[in-house]
């Protein structure tokens, strides 16, 4: 019996009792590889002796201040350093609880620059379908996942529209080469832009790399320019979400650094405290500082646990042994393993439709018949009997199921810590 809402109402998971390096124990003592960071969170793997003293330190020394009063060390260094250096123009940092609380942030501050930069009637969201953004109503909103957005479609906000993702794999037509393939998914948003009013748009929401919605899909060369582009030409934001995909999953600290663009907003969450507390955040454009320092002085939105001095020393820790263990350079390398050795062992598996990623960031599409790319039968959990099956053989992984745009799909995300080794990814 339990009191506990699980995400299965009708069989609650084992207990997880310990975790060390890349490993997870339950309470009977099961031992799995975390081979996909939970949902690409895990980064560091667990127990890593230099967070857990960060923690410890700052537990002792001062466990919370409410915002309104103070701010903490902890995030006042974790902001240094992640928009110390601006990258790509990125100059402030705002830290929340989670992914969906992230993306809420990143959507209010951008309707707030709309009013405070003299264009209140920006008021419409572009976002892509097949895309998830968070849990919560707005973030939900913005998300394009059928399957996850059907039970409240109603009460979901209409300032959102959706367009098609860059899915290669499946929307590619025959003999479409990338510039053309960008040029058609360019056509299509700047023809939404025009419907709404191109002067009406906030902003554009993107996954960087589309995470458990689709499965590790990278956009094809040149698509983010074009993006960045029209955003830019119609004076919109462009607000990347690398919950998943960011700090570090896709070989270089930010996904975008890999695309040739920069975000106006970048939310990031996962990799931030890699697990070890929860926190996630939102990294800011100068202008859109400017914006709101020059009109009203104050972002109106707050939680009562932002910026929390637990949290922030945690990932300050986590990313500060990602610099200095130089572990960009192993996602590298362990990536480049993980690539091999999935088309090696899976490439010709009748099932495997593809296989894609970026750094330790890879997906493995399931298909019924390959030459088709036709889908299994929901009814068949295929996700959820891979997710069991691997468990039981000693691997948890990721997979991902549902109706997508009226058709099912099914996927298994392997994202495993960036400390692991090429004998743990072997
Ligand atoms: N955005 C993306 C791309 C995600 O993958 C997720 C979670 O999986 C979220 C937002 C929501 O993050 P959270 O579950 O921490 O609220």
């Amino acid at each position: 019996m339990t009191h506990i809402v699980h995400r299965n109402l009708r069989e609650a998971p084992p207990v997880a009792a310990s975790g060390r390096g890349i490993w997870l124990r339950d309470a009977s003592g099961h031992e799995v590889i975390d081979g996909s960071g939970g949902a690409a969170v895990a980064c560091l793997g667990h127990g890593h002796p230099h967070v857990v003293a960060a923690m410890k330190a700052q537990i002792e020394r001062l466990c919370y201040a409410h915002t309104a009063l103070f701010t903490a060390e902890s995030a006042e260094r974790l902001a240094d350093m992640l928009v110390g250096h601006a990258p790509g123009g990125l100059t402030h940092a705002y830290f929340v609880s989670s992914g969906s609380e992230g993306m809420e942030a990143a959507l209010k501050i951008a309707r707030q620059w709309a009013i405070e930069s003299g264009q209140p009637q920006r008021t419409k969201f572009i976002a892509r379908r097949q895309s998830y953004h968070g849990n919560t109503l707005g973030a939900l909103a913005a998300g394009g996942n059928a399957m996850r957005r059907a039970p409240y479609a109603p009460i979901l906000s209409d300032a959102f529209s959706h367009v098609s993702p860059c899915y290669a794999y499946r929307d590619r037509r025959d003999g479409e080469s990338d510039a053309d393939y960008v040029a058609r998914l360019a056509a299509e948003l700047e023809a939404e832009f025009q419907r709404l009013g191109p002067g009406n748009v906030i902003a554009f929401c993107a996954e960087t790399i589309v995470g458990a919605t689709l499965g590790c899909v990278t956009a094809v060369p040149g698509y983010f320019r074009a993006v960045r582009e029209i955003c830019d030409r119609h004076g919109a934001l462009l607000i990347l979400d690398e919950v998943m995909s960011g700090m570090g999953r896709s070989g270089t600290l930010h996904a975008w650094e890999q695309e040739g663009i920069s975000p106006d907003i970048q939310v990031i969450a996962k990799g931030l405290g890699g697990g070890y507390q929860p926190i996630g955040g939102i990294l800011v454009h100068g202008r859109v500082i400017e914006a709101l320092t020059r009109g009203s002085g104050t972002f109106k939105h707050g939680h009562t646990y932002q910026a929390h001095p637990v949290a922030c020393a945690a990932a300050l820790a986590v990313q500060e042994v990602i610099r200095d263990e130089k572990l960009l350079d192993n996602v590298k390398a362990m990536g480049a393993l993980l690539e091999q050795g999935l088309h090696e062992r899976l490439g010709n598996h009748a099932h495997v439709g593809d296989i894609r990623g970026r750094g330790l960031f890879w997906a493995v599409e399931l298909v019924k018949d390959r030459a088709s790319k036709a889908t299994f039968d929901p009814a068949l959990a295929v996700n959820e009997r891979v997710k069991k099956e691997a468990f039981a053989r000693g691997l948890a992984c990721y997979p991902m199921g549902g109706t997508i745009d009226g058709r099912h799909g099914d996927h298994v995300i392997l994202a495993p810590p960036y400390v692991c080794t090429a004998e743990e990814i072997a």
